[in-house]
């Protein structure tokens, strides 16, 4: 019997740590799911994701993977294979993550930023299978980015290309946590629909949403979506300014790169058809290289395996002729 050839992805979040065999055509081989330990410290979360790695080697038989991809949650220095800053993963900044777990496994690690994983995994077996360049948001806990140019993430100089959510939308706007005003982050990150249904519930203004509230312990960016899918008022005020906050951004983002697809994904992408209106409304409006060319903006097509599948194509992407130089550098 011939080994099964794979490559291995973890998608390494501050609550959830998921790793995946993925096939050289984007077939999910393998999975294992952990809670990743954060309060137990680096040590802890590192021994967890390494021994998840070999179990799931030991599952796929006799071969070796083709190398390791590892999606982080946080501004991420290519070439010392450091994390610079993870506010997900406390204590992590200035180790050198990536010579710690090739030590530990022997084998090449590959590490990127998880949404630049998810916009390659897009680009690679999900809805920009069929082009060569899209744009990724990822709206999550907070907003991240990534760019993919000929097949290719765009890294910059250092890896940090593509910190898309802190794109400022309103120059006097809100507090991001970066620091800046006004970033997109900032406006339709899940935090931030969070934050404004209690706004409106602090001011008396939404007593279905403030009920909703009293009745799950915590109101989230998906009950507030529910609720505006029921025709709630104030809850579809919120998603109407995320559409229109997300319509700025990625006008902005058209007129910049001119590309064929740009891609909405993260838990907050399910609430698409509660935004999806303002969101072209105000894209129309501001971007004259839309109005131009039409691109495509849709949700994602992998949901929650888009980071995953991104980190598992990783090693088969450096092991291609070419794959390394290319992706490396800028
Ligand atoms: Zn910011």
């Amino acid at each position: 019997m011939t080994a099964t050839q794979y490559g291995i992805g973890v998608d390494l979040g501050g609550t959830n740590l998921r790793i995946a065999a993925v096939s050289p055509t984007g077939e999910i081989l393998e999975k294992i799911a952990l809670d990743t330990e954060v309060k137990e410290g680096r040590e802890r979360v590192i021994a967890d994701m390494c021994g998840a790695i070999e179990e799931l080697c030991g599952r796929m038989g006799s071969g070796r993977p083709a190398g390791i991809g590892i999606g982080v949650p946080g501004i991420i220095n290519l070439g010392t294979g450091m994390i610079r800053q993870s506010p997900n993963l406390p204590g992590w900044s200035d180790f050198p993550v990536r010579a710690d777990i090739e030590n530990r496994l022997n084998t090449q690690v590959i590490l990127e930023n998880d949404a630049n994983a998810a916009a390659l995994g897009e680009k690679w077996v999900g809805a920009g299978k069929d082009v060569s360049g899209l744009c990724m948001l990822t709206l999550g806990t907070g907003i991240g980015g990534g760019i993919i140019l000929d097949g290719h993430i765009w890294h910059g100089r250092d890896g940090m290309a593509g910190e898309l959510g802190h794109m400022t939308i309103d120059p006097n706007g809100q507090l991001c946590g970066c620091g800046n005003l006004g970033c997109i982050e900032a406006y339709a990150s899940a935090t931030a629909i969070a934050h404004m249904a209690h706004a409106a519930i602090n001011v008396g203004r939404s007593p279905a949403l403030s009920r909703a509230a009293e009745e799950v312990g915590e109101l989230t960016a998906e009950i507030v979506f529910i609720m505006a899918q029921q025709g709630d008022r104030v809850a579809r005020e919120i998603f109407d300014l995320v559409g229109r906050s997300l319509g700025v951004a990625v006008a902005n983002l058209i007129n910049a790169f001119n590309l064929p697809l740009y891609v909405l994904g993260g838990g907050v992408a399910r609430g698409w058809e509660a935004f999806r209106q303002p969101l072209l409304e105000e894209v129309q409006k501001r971007s004259v290289v839309y109005r131009a060319t039409t691109p495509r903006i849709e949700p994602s097509a992998l949901g929650a395996e888009a980071g995953l599948l991104g980190a598992a194509y990783l090693p088969f992407q450096h092991a291609a002729p070419g794959g390394a130089a290319s992706a490396s550098k800028a």
